[in-house]
């Protein structure tokens, strides 16, 4: 028998492949509000929630954004999201702990930034909800975990919530349905570059 070309070959493999991906995807067929947890020490976490905004304003849809540790006021993403009549923006944390030097007052602010975070979790119009550097409270545990996941646990059944932040404690990623961990194999700032508007802030 001829051998088959290369042309009928590759053919051959992508016609497999898209039975593959076809029955993957018809098998796929589930509704649901998803948790992700958006980790790990490279760039891209909060750009990345903050892409998923831009998606579900592009979809008619209203999305909530909760920001932990108040890092700057400055960002684009802030300018511009502020504008937006379908987006709530909150800012409720401080500075980092390093900043702020106050424990006492730390703690109190996150829990009164949880409390406005709750009432987002208990809102159905809201299609979206980021809770931008969570993992920080946590980790420092001025949050309460349990508390955080029973009212993650509690939220309307098609809401999105993105979670960003380095070091995301186990149970959160075990409590979320897609968990992407950044890796920093290089970023510009250890070069001696600051920080670029659009890219960084
Ligand atoms: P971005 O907002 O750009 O998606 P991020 O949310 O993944 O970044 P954060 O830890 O929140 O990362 O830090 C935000 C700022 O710090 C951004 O200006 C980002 O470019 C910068 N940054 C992120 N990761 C690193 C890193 N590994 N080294 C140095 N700077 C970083
Ligand atoms: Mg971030």
């Amino acid at each position: 028998m001829e051998k088959p070309n290369r042309e009928q070959r590759h053919r051959n493999r992508m016609q497999r492949k898209k039975e593959v991906v076809d029955k993957a995807i018809a098998r796929a067929d589930q509704e649901k509000g998803l948790l992700l947890v958006l980790t790990g020490n490279g760039k891209g976490k909060s750009s990345s929630a903050f892409g998923m905004v831009a998606r579900i304003l592009g979809h008619g849809m209203k999305a909530g954004v909760a920001q932990f540790i108040k890092g700057r006021s400055d960002t684009g993403e802030e300018a511009f999201f502020r504008q937006q009549d379908s987006v709530v923006w909150h800012v409720l944390g401080e500075g980092f702990t390093w900043e702020t030097q106050n424990l006492v007052r730390d703690i109190e602010t996150a829990k009164k930034g949880w409390a406005v975070v709750r009432e987002m979790l208990q809102d159905p119009s809201l299609n979206l909800v980021v809770l931008d550097e969570l993992t920080y409270p946590l980790k420092f545990g001025w949050l309460d975990l349990e508390t955080v996941l029973t009212d993650l646990g509690s939220r309307p059944p098609m809401q999105h919530v993105v979670i960003t932040g380095r070091a995301a404690p186990k149970d959160l990623l075990e409590a979320a349905d897609t968990v992407t961990e950044m890796n920093d194999i290089k970023h510009a700032f250890r070069a001696g570059i600051t920080a670029q508007k659009g890219i960084d802030l």
